[in-house]
Formats: structure tokens, C-alpha cells, sequence
């Protein structure tokens, strides 16, 4: 397994995200399916796992907790994250962080971040004092590596970086996200010198399968390599990156990303190149940067945003009706795209800044007008 040095950590250049684990109809976590790629996985020399708060409504951290318990605690590096939209006062960043360690049963985390900060909630986090509080932890010993997770605009990355001290910084980069932000992003980063942790190589899954001709483009290269290895390899062969995170579903996932980090070769520049033409193509034909995050499950009407802006992606990519169709009527009527009230409550937690009313409302029209 490839590893690369910081910041006194060795660390495998793939990482678990605890995001996205398989899970059983009830929406619970399924613990045998999620104990066996974890397994896998260190036993494959992956040493990173990446939790938070909020993942898998507040599950992720006991449940990674408990399948790594089974582990020597320093044998594996463990981050947590704090969101400060849920938190209710300043009290609550204490009580959150006493929380977040009780529920991983540790005493320290390795990484901790502050969670998913823009332009819009970094106000919040100094109102509450979050920064000073989490200084003062990694004063205390109970942080041993304090960084940022990433989703506002360059200038505030500047300005993040200019003013406070960080170890590490977390950024969504990947081949469809490069152009548009992700390579100023990053280059600020290396700027500093500050170590980089990638989220969302694959963007949630898009860049593990683009559509059937840029498909073709990526397997007429390499037949024995998957679309999203191509997408790892992109994310993991900036310098100062430390571990590219992937929130594995499958064991056939993380089967694929082991393969590629076993036998890591950095991308070559005509295969950045050829990657950044599709990302372009790629650009025209997908409708919402969605990467089912699920941040916005905080839905009063319980939409199933992600499921149903997959939908809307689907249909864009193929155009076929059928499913469209098939899809949209997959999900609960009382929880499908025609009940949103626009309320507003999603976009305002949308990392990507996705206009999901509008979104919504274009999805059902489309909905209805080939239904009809
Ligand atoms: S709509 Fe936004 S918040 Fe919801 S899953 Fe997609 S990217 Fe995440
Ligand atoms: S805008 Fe629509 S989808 Fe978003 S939270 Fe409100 S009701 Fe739900």
C-alpha cells in the first residue's frame, strides 16, 4: 500500500470515508457488509478513517469506532469532524466534542476538522469560538492534527489560510472540479505547504461511471482498469496530498482502490490532460453536481433529494423516459420531488450550492410532461 509522510503521520495514500457504508432497507447501517470492508481494508494496510458527526444519522462514528476497537487504537489514524450548523450555542461545541468522543470511545482523535466550512457558516464558527476551542484540544492532547473540510469560495480560502494556523486541509478535488476551483484551491494549499486530505475524487460516484462514450474513451486506454481508478490516481498524484478519501459501498470498491494504491503510478501528463478534456465533455452532459452527501436530510418533508437528483442525472446522461419514470415512481409518493415546498432548508447545508427547489420543480415537470 502506498503511504505518504506529514506532519509525523504515516498515512495510506487511500482512506476510508465512513459516509457512505452499505446499508439494510431500514436505512440502518448493514454492520457484516460494513465489518468486512473495513476489515479489508486494514488488513490491506489502509490506516486512515475519516467519520463525523452527522454521517449515517449520528451512527458513523460508533460504528467505525466499534469495527476498528478490534484494532490497536495506534495502528490506525482516526478523524472526526464538527459541524457547527448543529450546534445550538457556544456550550455546544463542548458538548458535541465530549459527545463525538464518547461515542468513538477515544480519548484523542488523530485528525479533527472543522466541518464542511463556507463563506456562509464561518461566521458562526467564530461567534461560537470553535477555532479557539479546538486550538486549546489539540493544546490538550485530545487533537493531535487540527484542519478544515472545504466548500466555500477561493477568496475565503485565502483569507482561512491567512489568518489561523492549520495542519491540514481537506478540499473536494477531482477531475470534473479541477477547472472550475479545485486546482486554485489546492495550489493555495500547497502554497502554505499545509498538507492536502482529498474528498469526493469520485464526486460521489459520477466519475465511477460517466456516460457510455466517455466511458469507452477511459477503457479503450486501459481495459483492465476501472472508470473511478482514473479518478483516484487524478485526486492522489498532487504532492502534497495525503490520502485520497473514498466512501466505499462495495467490497468490489475498496477491492479497486487497493489495487490502484498497491500499485500507484502517478498520472502522466497526456492522461491529466486527456482526463481534464472529459471532465469538459462530461460538464455538458450532467444536469446537478450532486454527490449524495446527504447533508440535506433535514428535509420537514422528508424529500429523498439524493435519490431523486439521481433521477434527474440519469435522465440527462440517457434520455430515456422509461427511467425516468421507473425512478421517479420508485420513490414514495409523499416524499417525491411534487411535495417540496421550497422551503429552502436543503440549499442552505448544500455543500455543492446545488438550487435544489429549483431542481425539484424541473425534475417533476419533466416528470410529468413525458408521463403524459
Ligand atoms: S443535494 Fe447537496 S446536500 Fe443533498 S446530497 Fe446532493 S450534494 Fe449533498
Ligand atoms: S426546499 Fe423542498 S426539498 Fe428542500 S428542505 Fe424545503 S421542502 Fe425539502
Amino acid at each position: 500500500m502506498e503511504k505518504r509522510k506529514a506532519l509525523s503521520a504515516e498515512v495510506s495514500l487511500i482512506g476510508m470515508g465512513a459516509m457512505r457504508f452499505p446499508t439494510l432497507p431500514s436505512g440502518e447501517i448493514d454492520a457484516p457488509a460494513a465489518t468486512q470492508i473495513i476489515d479489508y481494508l486494514y488488513a490491506s494496510g489502509v490506516n486512515y478513517y475519516d467519520t463525523a458527526y452527522m454521517y449515517h444519522d449520528g451512527k458513523s462514528e460508533a460504528f467505525l469506532s466499534q469495527a476498528l476497537s478490534r484494532y490497536p487504537r495506534g495502528s490506525y489514524y482516526l478523524a472526526d469532524k464538527f459541524p457547527v450548523w448543529m450546534a445550538k450555542d457556544k456550550d455546544d461545541v463542548a458538548n458535541v466534542f465530549a459527545e463525538q468522543r464518547r461515542r468513538c470511545n477515544t480519548d484523542y482523535f488523530d485528525f479533527y476538522l472543522l466541518h464542511a466550512v463556507d463563506d456562509e457558516n464561518w461566521q458562526k464558527y467564530l461567534d461560537y469560538g470553535a477555532y479557539e476551542f479546538f486550538t486549546e484540544q489539540k493544546r490538550l492532547g485530545n487533537i493531535r492534527r487540527l484542519g478544515f473540510s472545504f466548500h466555500g469560495s477561493t477568496a475565503q480560502l485565502q483569507k482561512l489560510l491567512d489568518c489561523y494556523e492549520w495542519d491540514f486541509v481537506q478540499l473536494q478535488l477531482n477531475y470534473f472540479d479541477w477547472a472550475p476551483y479545485a486546482r486554485e484551491q489546492y495550489a493555495l494549499v500547497e502554497q502554505k505547504g499545509l498538507s492536502c486530505i482529498v474528498m469526493e475524487p469520485v464526486r460521489g460516484g459520477a466519475l465511477a461511471n460517466l456516460s457510455p462514450q466517455l466511458n469507452r474513451v477511459l477503457e479503450a486506454i486501459a481495459p483492465d482498469r476501472s472508470v473511478a481508478s482514473w479518478a483516484i490516481r487524478f485526486a492522489a498524484s498532487r504532492k502534497n496530498v495525503l490520502t485520497v478519501l473514498s466512501g466505499m459501498t462495495t467490497l468490489a470498491q475498496a477491492e479497486d482502490n487497493v489495487a490502484t494504491m498497491q500499485s500507484f503510478q502517478p498520472l502522466g501528463k497526456e492522461e491529466e490532460s486527456l482526463l481534464l478534456a472529459v471532465a469538459e465533455k462530461y460538464r455538458t452532459e450532467y444536469a446537478v453536481p450532486c454527490t449524495s452527501c446527504r447533508y440535506c436530510e433535514v428535509c420537514p418533508k422528508q424529500i429523498k433529494i439524493p435519490e431523486l437528483l439521481k433521477v434527474y442525472n440519469g435522465f440527462a446522461l440517457y434520455k430515456r423516459e422509461n427511467e425516468l419514470i421507473e425512478g421517479y415512481e420508485k420513490i414514495e409518493a409523499d416524499r417525491n420531488a411534487a411535495q417540496c415546498i421550497a422551503c429552502g432548508a436543503c440549499e442552505a447545508v448544500c455543500p455543492q450550492h446545488i438550487s435544489i427547489p429549483e431542481k425539484l420543480k424541473e425534475l417533476s415537470a419533466s416528470y410529468e410532461r413525458v408521463k403524459a
